[in-house]
């Protein structure tokens, strides 16, 4: 948001548009599109929509129009997140092994922490977000089950966040071709110039569907976008790697809603889980510090699982999105990401007939050697800035 305070206009914004233009008119490419969870909720207030209204079958219909050869869910990628997330919380939680867990899909938050708290990096969950996860899997499962060299594929997110520019080029381990698995990242704004400039008239599309088979997604991956919904997601899959049923009510209400730091304690049939989720980095910081001085003190760590998410009300209002976050935008935005969960038939992660054909036809099992080489990646403390 610099470029529109900066007095001389020296700050300005990336704009990767050309990149994906450019990609979209090379006939030897084959260019795949994922959306992220956040956009469908933000991107029709650059249209004149209110904020929170759901656009997504109209984003699919908009990227048609554009060229892509295949259009993706980020949604769907979210799901395959909590398959290896829970599996590696419920692994950690019933083995005694190190809690808590802390969730790693922000890379703001995975930034700050290789700085600021490197002697946490233990507790981080080592599954790629779902942006790196759905960029792994398109160029290994889809590249395979196509027919097409990885290397002819060129691999674009729409994403609320300027920090995924960022995250597409980490390091190597967020390589699984040996190449860059994304080759561009555009925001939700970039997104909407792309869409102007091509003179869609986005208000009149039809609403179309994604593609399979990245495309299908639960209501579990679409409530990523707001604050509380990777702890919530997780816990309706968690609860059942547990216990083997399913959940009669899905919705963890105490996850939800914009209070900084939102603690709770779940039953899963007897066992209490203590969970945290926490948004804004100052918020962040007073979760860490609670962990810290526990472990000092030698005592038990006041959660087994956190949700951390840098921007304030999540990836709904993250740097990429439309401008003029206010409160009551993220109110709207966060209703949004809830009747889109409402709205799908399949409500949890684990129910995905795509994830479950993923595992049975490539990856195996969640957590299994071949996930962990594709979907998980390793974190390095970096203590530029004095603890
Ligand atoms: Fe990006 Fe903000 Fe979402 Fe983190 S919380 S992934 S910085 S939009």
């Amino acid at each position: 948001q610099c470029s529109a305070h900066c007095p001389v206009g020296a700050i300005y914004e990336k704009d990767d548009t050309k990149k994906v233009w450019n990609a979209l008119q090379d006939p030897k490419k084959h260019v795949v599109v994922q959306i992220a969870p956040a956009v469908r909720v933000a991107l029709g207030e650059a249209f004149g929509l209110e904020p929170g209204t759901i656009v997504t079958g109209k984003i699919y219909a908009a990227l048609r129009r554009l060229g892509f050869d295949a259009i993706f869910d980020t949604n769907f990628a979210a799901d395959l997140t909590i398959m290896e997330e829970a599996t590696e919380f419920v692994h950690r939680f019933t083995k005694g092994e190190e809690l808590p867990l802390i969730t790693s899909c922000c890379p703001s938050w995975v930034d700050y922490l290789e700085k600021y708290f490197g002697d946490m990096i233990p507790h981080f969950s080592t599954a790629k977000s779902p942006q790196m996860m759905m960029a792994s899997m398109i160029k290994t499962y889809y590249a395979q089950k196509k027919g097409i060299d990885p290397k002819d594929i060129f691999s674009i997110s729409i994403m609320p966040c300027t920090s995924k520019k960022y995250e597409i080029t980490r390091d190597e381990h967020m390589f699984s071709t040996g190449q860059q698995d994304l080759d561009v990242s555009i925001t939700t704004r970039e997104f909407s110039r792309m869409i102007k400039q091509a003179g869609i008239d986005f208000l009149n599309l039809s609403d179309e569907e994604p593609d399979n088979p990245l495309g299908m997604y639960s209501g579990a991956g679409t409530i990523f976008g707001a604050t509380g919904g990777v702890m919530e997601a997780a816990l309706r899959t968690a609860y059942n790697m547990v216990t083997g049923e399913e959940l009669g009510t899905v919705e963890f209400e105490q996850v939800r809603g914009l209070e900084g730091i939102k603690a709770a304690e779940i039953d899963i049939k007897g066992t209490k889980v203590k969970v945290a989720v926490a948004h804004q980095m100052g918020n962040i910081e007073t979760v860490l510090k609670q962990i810290q001085a526990a472990q000092k003190a030698g005592e038990e760590v006041p959660f087994h699982f956190i949700e951390v998410m840098a921007c304030r009300g999540g990836c709904i209002a993250g740097g990429g999105q439309p401008y003029g976050a206010t409160d009551e935008r993220r109110k709207k935005r966060i209703a949004g990401i809830y009747k889109d969960d409402e709205g799908q038939k399949i409500r949890c992660s684990h129910q995905n007939p795509y994830i479950k054909a993923l595992y049975d036809e490539f990856l195996e099992k969640p957590g299994s050697h071949k996930a962990h080489e594709l979907l998980h990646t390793k974190y390095v403390d970096r203590p530029i800035y004095q603890r």
